[in-house]
């Protein structure tokens, strides 16, 4: 009985999110039972997980402190809102790797080519974080759910929640909150977001659908663009980046970490997954480098940060497994 169809069995007991811990626990002891020899710990055991984790150094705060995933948006927020100085134009990277784990973080530990070891070396660092929602607002780890909740700061559910649950619903036209990217556009500000993922910008049935709708009839300095590679969203990204008029909020969802997981496995025994990850974060650098070359930057002040939409574990994430809440949020401003 292989692995996969255990953590896809027992994910049933993960389900019910309101007593996970105590479920995630026994789905562990029926894994063990039927797979004794199993030895990839992430799966195993969440204390494991955590402790490495806890263990590593490589973060600011303990997974028991771990900081929501609203968080992102609210670092961002708060860098835009603070007061200008030395007239300096506030700018933004926001880097998000789709299934970037949290023990993806011990993979980058001690390299000098790793945007994520550059922001552990800033004011900011990097924080162990959750998805999934936390009580009594639940919501699936998932790509949609957790892509909303980074750019508008609010769960799915509960009061002005999001409303999205499952990949393929979309932010209410009204009523529903309003995403950083929008909001900064409806602001003045220039805005260029990059995806991977189509389940963003593209279709009706996306994400921020109606954001998009919204943005183009009122003549917003936005761009949306659904490229679908990793590599397009990289080198528009860093093509903005080294235009003069470089947007005020570049954003970024790369989207292979998630396809390495779904197709090798989630985490650091998954040598796609570990390549995908690594190659991204210098990737990253790349970008925080090109931003540090601008010949205005001496004028800009820029916030970086980096975080992602869920984990996972085996070759799947919609269950409220250790694995899969545990996320990162990065950043070079201190909060
Ligand atoms: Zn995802």
């Amino acid at each position: 009985m292989g692995v996969s169809f255990l953590v896809w069995f027992t994910q049933i007991f993960v389900k019910l999110p309101r007593i996970f811990p105590v479920l995630e626990s026994i789905a562990v002891v029926i894994i063990m039972l039927f797979s004794p020899g199993h030895t990839d710990g992430q799966i195993i055991s969440p204390k494991k997980y955590l402790d490495s984790l806890d263990n590593s150094g490589q973060f600011v705060n303990k997974t028991v402190d771990s900081l929501p995933q609203t968080k992102a948006y609210d670092i961002i927020k708060a860098h835009l809102n603070a007061p200008v100085v030395d007239g300096k134009v506030k700018k933004v990277l926001f880097v998000g790797f789709d299934g970037g784990m949290a023990s993806g973080i011990l993979l980058t530990e001690g390299k000098t080519d790793s945007a994520l070891q550059y922001l552990r070396g800033t004011e900011g660092g990097i924080y162990n974080a959750f998805a999934g929602g936390q009580a009594p607002y639940y919501q699936s780890p998932i790509s949609g759910p957790g892509w909303a909740t980074l750019l508008t700061g609010k769960w799915a559910n509960g009061p002005g929640g999001h409303g999205v649950n499952t990949n393929g619903d979309t932010i209410a036209a009204s009523g529903g909150p309003e995403s950083i990217l929008h909001e900064v556009a409806r602001k003045g500000g220039s805005v260029a977001a990059y995806a991977n993922w189509s389940g963003l910008f593209s279709g009706d049935d996306s994400v921020f659908h109606y954001e998009v709708l919204d943005a183009a009839a009122k003549g917003y300095n936005i761009s949306f663009n659904s490229l679908g590679d990793d590599n397009l969203v990289l080198s528009g990204a860093k093509a903005n980046i080294n235009s003069a008029s470089a947007a005020d909020l570049i954003f970024l969802q790369l989207d292979d970490c998630d396809h390495a997981g779904h197709n090798d496995g989630f985490g650091n025994h998954s040598p796609e997954y570990v390549e995908a990850f690594t190659s991204r974060d210098q990737k990253t650098l790349e970008l925080f480098k090109a931003v540090e070359a601008r010949a205005t930057y001496a004028q800009e002040d820029w916030l970086f940060i980096m975080s992602s939409d869920h984990g996972g574990i085996s070759t799947a994430h919609d269950t409220h497994y250790t694995a899969v809440r545990q996320i990162y949020i990065a950043t070079n401003k201190a909060f």
